[in-house]
């Protein structure tokens, strides 16, 4: 065994471990036993769409524009960010099954919904799900959010639209993660994306993240893909950043109080 994976099995060992000693809270608001309450998974919500707070969250120092169809289904504050932050720590691998859910019944609801492309003759799939880049750390601790949820979002739209959707793993940050560096920075190229694998020709291809907050990371990836000859026609994020003024508002959806 590699060093790497040796490293691997231990952090999934770790993990599992917690997972049976630490009791079950729910990751939103911190009681019950369960991975996320009911009224917490309720934050997240039938898909919708969320490119222009993008654009209103990145005007404050560049604009990339994003222009591009952008879907999530929740707003990334309150219970929602506490189970997506989790999550994504490693803190709390009991939610994957939760979260991946919620992209796999997100995908049902969009796949219904959208009216795909025709597909070409010699186009092996009518769409493409790619995750965006994870940075080494996360790719060593395989805790590939972006990844696990491209796939669950894929299985949800196969199911909803009747159709062949493919989930890949094909993109890598070149010189490491774009979250140290400032916006600016990040237009200016550093951080980029590659595309590591060739793409089945003439498939178009949805990109997805676990959160959305500038588009940063989905227009480097929007880039890369255009670059390599894929159709990119859209995006999707379990989360997105509200622009500021509207995270002030509670995010209180139909029901009552938080109960556990
Ligand atoms: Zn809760």
């Amino acid at each position: 065994m590699s060093g790497a994976s040796l490293v691997r099995s231990a952090v999934a060992l770790g993990s599992d471990l917690l997972g049976l000693v630490l009791p079950l809270t729910c990751a939103g608001c911190g009681r019950g036993e369960r991975s996320l309450c009911r009224t917490c998974l309720a934050a997240f919500g039938a898909p919708y769409r969320c490119e222009e707070d993008t654009v209103v969250l990145a005007a404050q120092d560049y604009a990339p524009a994003l222009g591009l169809a952008t879907w999530t289904t929740a707003s990334y504050a309150g219970a929602a960010r506490h189970a997506v932050l989790a999550w994504k720590s490693g803190a709390r691998p009991d939610l994957g099954p939760v979260l991946t859910a919620v992209a796999t019944r997100a995908g049902q609801d969009l796949g219904a919904r959208l009216s795909l492309p025709q597909r070409s003759a010699s186009a092996p799939a009518d769409l493409l799900v790619v995750p965006a880049p994870s940075g080494w750390r996360r790719r060593v601790s395989r805790r590939l959010v972006a990844a696990d949820l491209a796939a669950a979002l894929a299985r949800g739209l196969a199911r909803g639209a009747g159709a062949e959707v493919w989930a890949a793993d094909v993109l890598r940050r070149r010189g490491g993660s774009t979250h140290r560096l400032g916006a600016a920075a990040r237009t200016r190229g550093h951080g980029a994306v590659r595309v590591v694998s060739a793409l089945p020709a003439g498939v178009p291809v949805l990109i997805v993240d676990d959160v959305v907050t500038t588009g940063a990371t989905i227009h480097a990836s929007r880039r890369a893909l255009v670059a390599a000859g894929a159709p990119v026609v859209g995006a999707f994020a379990l989360a997105a950043t509200p622009p500021p003024g509207r995270a002030a508002i509670p995010v209180l959806r139909d029901g009552p109080p938080p109960t556990c």
